[in-house]
């Protein structure tokens, strides 16, 4: 597969561990990367485990202190080359991405230049990390406040931005001095191993940055949280994983940052336009084949625009989304991850048919077979069914009416996640009120697009803790020290 890229050697078969490229594991193990839209093999690499990850974080934890003594200018000089470096390989990156994955090529590569705005932001804040003076509580003391980078981060990162998921973790922990041990998601982490090739090739010091590849999660994981030379951990995942890191992180009191699972509500009010709404909907929901966990979820819209909604709605999935291969020509929807991601929309749809729904389009596996699903609207929905409760991680939408502020209010709120929420209005008092009564950590108001480098992504409730992305995720990469000085 690598031979179809205009530069191979950013692909190299193997992992990378405290600096070397390994294309063996200690275990002598190996396993397969696979294309879920055609089922070929992409790769075989080694099957790492908890011995490898064990051995670059020994590395990471002696290379992270000359890091820290660079300064930020030197440490943003390397990033800003590494930015530069994604962005002119963007092709084959994006190449590498839609074959692993399976998104449609051109949004592969916008993840590409997504990840590399990270990179560059980040670059630019390495220079401004500012502490404060603060006046002395007593006439002979003069307090100062620093801020210093935690030490070794672990990262732990899915399948569904192959990229851009790591891009915003390791950015901000090397900008501010920081060594990062990551472990990709097992079925995406070619991208993964070309991002860390293209940070070699930028000058990040050997083993600042590692790339665990394994099948064994919970094992790499294990090792990340119990290590004591790891003072950070930073995932992105599901909720249910997020616990067993969060606990396993207890004992050694580490940092964790933490971007779950969303349950997004999209709100479309009487008031709204409806257009508008519509392509905000598509954008939202149908992104990724709906495999994001910023992706609307449960879309209310209000009475009197209700069927209006949902006719113009159905009317343009059945019209503009193209299902298959993300290499083929204008695919906007590519195929589910796998079989257990096909198992879950299945089982979501046939529960909400069987309570009363109806598919206004879509509705079941598409005739291209593999795990290709058709794009679906379903309307008539009521919060008794799955689609109310869980994350469907799939290309459904879900119509639920509505009559008054309160009550949609009452049910967007009424969940464990709290990551993104969306909703259409025009009148400014009520966009003001519902944007700060919806318990979430994102709200797009007239867009269904929030992501961006320069703005805090993270979650309320369940959904999370910390930020990433913004001068906010340079914080959860640093200590704050605060030194007395008397006798003045
Ligand atoms: P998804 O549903 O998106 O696959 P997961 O939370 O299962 O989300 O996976 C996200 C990442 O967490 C992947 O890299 C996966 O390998 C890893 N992972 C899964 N289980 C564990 C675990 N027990 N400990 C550490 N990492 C895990």
């Amino acid at each position: 597969f690598s031979s179809r890229l205009k530069d191979p050697s950013i692909l190299p078969a193997k992992g990378y561990v405290g600096g070397e490229w390994m294309g063996d594991a200690l275990s002598g193990k190996t396993f397969e990367v696979t294309n879920p839209a055609t089922g070929e093999v992409l790769a075989t690499l080694p099957d790492m485990g908890a011995e490898e990850t064990r051995r670059a974080i020994d590395v990471a934890y002696d290379a992270q202190k000359a890091w820290a003594a660079k300064t930020g200018k030197e440490r943003a000089a390397i990033l800003r080359k590494w930015n530069d470096l994604l962005l002119a390989n963007a092709d084959d990156l994006a190449l590498i991405l839609t074959a692993e994955m399976g998104k449609p090529f051109a949004e592969a590569r916008g993840e590409i230049l997504y990840g590399a705005s990270f990179i560059e932001w980040f670059a630019e804040e390495a220079k401004r990390v500012y502490g404060d003076t603060i006046p002395g509580h007593q006439a002979d003391k003069r307090i100062v406040v620093i801020k210093q980078p935690v030490g070794v981060v672990g990262a732990i990162t899915p399948w569904n931005f192959p990229n851009a998921m790591i891009a915003r973790k390791v950015a901000p922990a090397l900008a501010v001095g920081c060594a990062m041990v990551s472990k990709p998601a097992e079925q995406t982490p070619l991208s993964a191993i070309a991002l860390a090739k293209l940070g070699e090739k930028a000058g990040v010091p050997a083993g600042l940055f590692s790339v665990i590849v394994g099948l064994d999660g919970p094992a790499i994981g294990k090792e990340l949280c119990g290590n004591d030379k790891v003072r950070k951990i930073t995932f992105t995942g599901s909720t249910e994983v997020g616990r067993i890191l969060m606990r396993q992180s207890a004992d050694q009191i580490k940092k964790v940052s933490l971007e779950l699972g969303g349950n997004a509500p999209f709100i479309v009010f009487d008031d709204a336009d409806v257009d508008a709404a519509v392509d905000g909907a598509m954008i939202s929901k149908y992104r990724n084949a709906g495999q994001t966990c910023v992706c609307a979820n449960r879309l209310y819209v209000q009475a009197g625009v209700y069927d209006e909604f949902a006719e113009k709605l159905a009317k343009r999935v059945a019209d503009t989304l193209k299902v298959g291969d993300g290499f083929g020509d204008g695919v906007t929807t590519g195929p589910l991850i796998d079989n257990q991601g096909l198992d879950k929309v299945k089982d979501h749809i046939a529960d909400a048919l069987s309570k009363g729904a109806k598919a206004l389009v879509g509705g079941k596996p598409h005739e291209k077979g593999g795990t290709f699903f058709e794009p679906t609207v379903l309307a008539n929905v009521t919060k008794d069914m799955k689609v109310a409760r869980e994350e469907t991680f799939g290309p459904v939408a879900p119509l639920f009416r509505f009559e008054t502020v309160d009550d949609v209010i009452a049910q967007a709120n009424d969940t464990e996640f709290g990551l993104a929420s969306y909703f259409y209005a025009r009148d400014l008092s009520r966009v003001w009120k519902v944007a700060e009564a919806l318990e979430y950590g994102m709200v797009g108001v007239n867009t269904g697009l929030v992501s961006t480098e320069v703005a805090p992504f993270g979650g309320f409730k369940q959904s999370g803790l910390g930020r990433e992305g913004s001068k906010y995720g340079v914080e959860d990469f640093l200590e704050i020290k605060y030194i007395c000085f008397g006798g003045i």
